[in-house]
Formats: structure tokens, C-alpha cells, sequence
């Protein structure tokens, strides 16, 4: 069996480095993606209330038969719920649907355009003292939102989820985080498959008999930070948990280093305002 390394996060909360992240997978599938995921060896999940597929990670989590203790799960506050008696309810939701509390609970945009973050993150301390969730942290936040948490509250978010991949490899904010204790976590860590036919990543796949998307899911994890591929299909799944009987080196990391282009795939965290309905 595969031991994943952890991290411990602010508090005393350990994150598997690596888990599996269910985004864009549909309600009906998701049960089944999760329990396939389980059965690879993940043992933390990535959902949110946005997706829409909470109740499903809770059922595949509850019927594993693995101990509860041993998956660690994250879901995210709506952005149509940073109102605090309206985030207080949204909590409450995913709490239910994931079939208990949860492991780290993330503010999941900072919507700097629509409410007033600094006050949705003191409500979130709420949710770590009632017992809801062990870890509270942030999403999608920029290094000025992430100071302005820090000058005008007392709780520093135990990590911040941002889009990182070889195209936007974030070194300013990256940097920010580690100064102050916050971990990072890379979100869409392949890009969705942008990355996968880059000829640099191409070639270091063939010199290291290794797929493209371990190649880069390896150099995430080499950087420390945390990392949740996504993947509706069981050997990819596979594929992507095999990432701990080979290391890049030095200038195998340099070559990936060099892919930096500064190049979102998603939304631009300081413009994307967006509430569902
Ligand atoms: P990823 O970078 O994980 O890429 C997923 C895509 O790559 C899917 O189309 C998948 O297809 C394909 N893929 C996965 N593995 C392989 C492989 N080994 N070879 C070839 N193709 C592969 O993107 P995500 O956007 O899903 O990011 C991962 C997770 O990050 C999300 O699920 C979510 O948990 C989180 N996230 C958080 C956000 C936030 O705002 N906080 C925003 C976006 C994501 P297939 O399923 O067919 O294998």
C-alpha cells in the first residue's frame, strides 16, 4: 500500500499531499468515481457545494468501510453564501451532505466585487469552534486579500486552493503563503490536459519512462505543495496515485520550471464575481 506523505497544517491537521478532487464530475457519477478513487488508494477528497455532488462523496465515503478518520475531506463555502447567516446555513448543508463535518472548509472565491471576504472569514472561525470542520481556510485568494485577513483578523488560513500548473506556476503567491504558514494547493495541477502534449513534458515523460501527467503531478508534490487530480476513468485514476517510486531531478524540475508563461486556464480570481442560482 502506497503511503501518501502529509502535511500538517496550522492546528495540528494532517493532509494527505495528494487526493483526488471530484469537480465537473456529474451528481450521478460521482459515488462511483469516489468509491474507485478509494479503492486506489486516495484517502482525501476534494468537493465543494458548487458541485453539486457533496451527498455523493459522503455516501461513497460512509459505505468504503474505511474508518472516517482515515479520508480527509474538503468542501467549499458557496459564493452565494458569504452573507454570514446565509454561510451559517450553507454549512449546515454540507455538513449534512457529506454525513458529518468535514476535515478543511474553504472559502471557495473571494468575490472582492460582491461581499466583504474579511467578514465571511471570521465566520468561518465559527465553524472550526463548532465542531463543523477541523481546519478552515481560502480559495482563489489573491496576495492582497490574503493581507488583508492577516492585518484585520487573528486566524491565518491553514492553506490557500489556487490554480497552479506548468503554465501559471504562481511564485509570488506561493512565496506569500509559505512566509505566513499558509500551504498551498493546486488546483487544475494538469491544467485540465493543456499541459499534457507540450513537447518539454513530452520529452521528460520518455527520458523517465513516466506519463506526462506524473511527470507533472510529481513535480507539484516536489514542490511541496498539495495536489488533487481529477479523473472520471479508474486507470488514470491509477496512473495519476503512482507517483512515489521515482523523483525528477534537478534539471528535469529546472525544464518544467522554465514552462512559466503566467497562463490561467480558469477564472481571474480578481475579476470572477459569478453566484449560482
Ligand atoms: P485537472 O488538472 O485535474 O485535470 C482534469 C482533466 O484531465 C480531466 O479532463 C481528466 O479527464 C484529465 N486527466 C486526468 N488525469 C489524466 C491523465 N493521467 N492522463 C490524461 N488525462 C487526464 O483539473 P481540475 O480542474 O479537475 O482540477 C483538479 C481539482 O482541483 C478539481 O477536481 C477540484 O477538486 C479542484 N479545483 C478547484 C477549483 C477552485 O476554484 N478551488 C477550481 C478548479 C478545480 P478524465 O476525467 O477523462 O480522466
Amino acid at each position: 500500500m502506497t503511503t501518501v506523505p502529509q502535511i500538517v497544517l496550522d492546528g495540528d491537521v494532517a493532509i494527505p499531499q495528494l487526493g483526488f478532487g471530484v469537480f465537473q464530475i456529474k451528481p450521478e457519477d460521482t459515488a462511483a468515481a469516489v468509491s474507485q478513487a478509494l479503492e486506489a488508494g486516495y484517502r482525501h477528497i476534494d468537493t465543494a457545494q458548487m458541485y453539486g455532488n457533496e451527498a455523493q462523496v459522503g455516501k461513497a465515503v460512509a459505505e468504503s468501510g474505511i474508518p472516517r478518520d482515515e479520508i480527509f475531506v474538503t468542501s467549499k463555502l458557496s459564493n452565494a453564501a458569504h452573507d454570514p447567516a446565509a454561510a451559517r446555513e450553507a454549512t449546515e448543508r454540507s455538513v449534512d451532505a457529506l454525513g458529518g463535518p468535514m476535515d478543511l472548509y474553504l472559502i471557495h472565491w473571494p468575490m472582492p466585487a460582491v461581499g466583504d471576504f474579511v467578514q465571511t472569514w471570521r465566520t468561518m472561525q465559527e465553524f472550526t469552534e463548532q465542531g463543523l470542520t477541523r481546519a478552515i481556510g481560502v480559495s482563489n485568494f489573491q496576495i492582497p486579500h490574503l493581507r488583508r485577513l492577516l492585518d484585520e483578523t487573528d486566524v491565518v488560513p491553514a492553506v490557500n486552493q489556487i490554480e497552479v500548473h506548468p503554465y501559471l506556476q504562481q511564485g509570488p503567491l506561493r512565496a506569500f503563503g509559505r512566509e505566513h504558514g499558509i500551504v498551498t494547493e493546486a488546483w487544475s495541477p494538469i491544467a485540465q490536459g493543456d499541459v499534457l502534449d507540450d513537447p518539454v513534458l513530452l520529452a521528460l515523460a520518455a527520458e523517465t519512462g513516466r506519463s506526462v501527467a506524473q511527470v507533472v503531478l510529481r513535480w507539484h508534490l516536489q514542490r511541496g505543495d498539495v495536489v488533487f487530480p481529477k479523473s472520471a476513468d479508474p486507470a488514470r485514476m491509477r496512473e495519476n496515485f503512482a507517483l512515489f517510486d521515482f523523483t525528477l531531478n534537478d534539471d528535469q524540475t529546472a525544464r518544467i520550471d522554465a514552462l512559466d508563461a503566467g497562463r490561467r486556464r480558469g477564472p481571474d480570481p480578481d475579476e470572477f464575481n459569478w453566484i449560482p442560482d
